[in-house]
């Protein structure tokens, strides 16, 4: 791979190798773009095939890193770190406070925290090394599971769709098909059914369904029926890239929207594929963007109620960028590109004037600075 070419390709600003003997440490870190602040993206750990895998992996990582923070109003930049070695072998005490070390050499410029492969307990690890660590459990004072905020950011940006669509964002009486009964998912359904909506469910565990049935009224379907169901809004929270050439085609929904991450398996293709079908899909990484209000509010003291808050403006972003994709006739994943890169220009310039992350950026400005 050429090495200064893909950086250049994205738009990277700075790359980190990180190789430790005693440790047996091999990791990336791949910091986007600062412009809006402190690089913030979590560590993945995964046994990946190539050196180029694990490369690739965590540029368009990173990349998708600046344009989440930049689209959910933060003043966070784009990263992301990759560990190149086995979850479920590999870790160990000295594995992750070795990586502390490098992204405390970063000096704030890179801010961590948990991803797939990585958990609470070893971001605890990377805070005996550094303060750049985000995720860690509220026992220690940080945010703790981010699902309840997460989830809360997808009811609010379903309901921006439902108002685009039916004129009024209740989600009475409607049917929604949930795939996923996990953390995400279960916070969701409580939202859906105290608002009435009548609720389809599907998970590949049982127990993950029985476990929201505890709480809410569901019809429970199997993981294959979930893309036929006569319903108006499709609301995945699984896994990725299940919007393809073979569910799309299934879909009598008018809307997705859901928190999984990467739903479009072919971003340009898939994308017009549902805008061409007349559905309204809501752009993953907006409308899943609550995970990182929540992690980022770690960094000013965290309060679940000023996150939820925050989570709340996923409304009006889901709306301007459908106003975007409207006005220009594009699909919505597009249109939300096109407001992030907005943003980056328009707040990223006026850093440039002062040219240095001081300022009115409170403790996420401190941070950069030490
Ligand atoms: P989770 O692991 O708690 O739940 C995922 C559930 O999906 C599991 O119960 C799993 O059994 C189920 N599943 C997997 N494949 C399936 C299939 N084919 N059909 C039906 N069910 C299937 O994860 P989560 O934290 O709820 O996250 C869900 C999604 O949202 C993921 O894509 C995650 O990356 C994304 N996301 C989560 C957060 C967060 O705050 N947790 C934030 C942003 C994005």
């Amino acid at each position: 791979m050429l090495y200064f070419e893909s950086m250049e390709k994205y738009g990277h600003e700075q790359v980190v190798f990180c190789i430790n003997k005693e440790s047996g440490l091999r990791a990336i870190i791949a910091i986007h773009d600062t412009a809006l602040g402190p690089a913030l993206g979590g560590t993945r750990m995964w046994n990946y095939k190539s050196f180029d895998d694990a490369l690739n992996d965590v540029l368009r990582l990173s990349r998708g890193m600046t344009y989440k923070a930049a689209v959910a109003g933060l003043n966070l930049g784009g990263g992301k770190a990759v560990i190149i070695g086995d979850s479920s072998t590999q870790k160990n005490e000295l594995l992750f406070r070795t990586f502390g070390k490098f992204v405390d050499g970063l000096g704030g410029r890179y801010i961590t925290a948990e991803d797939v492969g990585t958990d609470v307990k070893d971001m605890e690890y990377v805070r005996m090394e550094t303060r750049y660590v985000t995720g860690i459990s509220k026992a220690l004072g940080g945010s703790g599971d981010p699902s309840p905020v997460t989830a809360y950011g997808v009811y609010v940006g379903m309901k921006a769709c439902a108002h685009e669509k039916w004129g009024n964002d209740s989600l009475r009486g409607r049917k929604i098909a949930v795939q996923g009964a996990g953390q995400v998912a279960r916070y969701l359904c409580e939202h859906l059914y105290s608002e009435g909506a009548e609720i389809y469910i599907t998970d590949l565990v049982e127990d993950k369904v029985k476990r929201v049935l505890e709480t809410i009224k569901a019809h429970v379907v199997k993981p294959d029926e979930i893309y036929d169901i006569d319903a108006s809004i499709f609301s995945p929270n699984a896994l990725g890239a299940i919007l393809n050439d073979k569910s799309i085609p299934k879909f009598k929904f008018e809307i997705v929207a859901g928190g999984a991450n990467n739903q479009l398996e072919d971003e340009d293709k898939h994308g017009k594929m549902l805008m061409d079908k007349g559905i309204l899909y809501a752009p993953d990484y907006v409308i899943n963007s609550g995970g990182l209000i929540n992690v980022a509010n770690e960094l000013e003291g965290y309060r679940q109620d000023r996150a939820m808050k925050q989570a709340e403006a996923i409304f009006e972003i889901v709306k301007r960028v459908i106003k975007i994709a409207n006005d220009q006739k594009i699909p919505t994943h597009l249109a939300s590109n096109t407001l992030a890169e907005e943003r980056l220009n328009q707040i990223g310039g006026i850093r440039k004037i002062f040219s240095s992350h001081s300022g009115s950026y409170g403790r996420i400005g401190e941070l950069m600075k030490h």
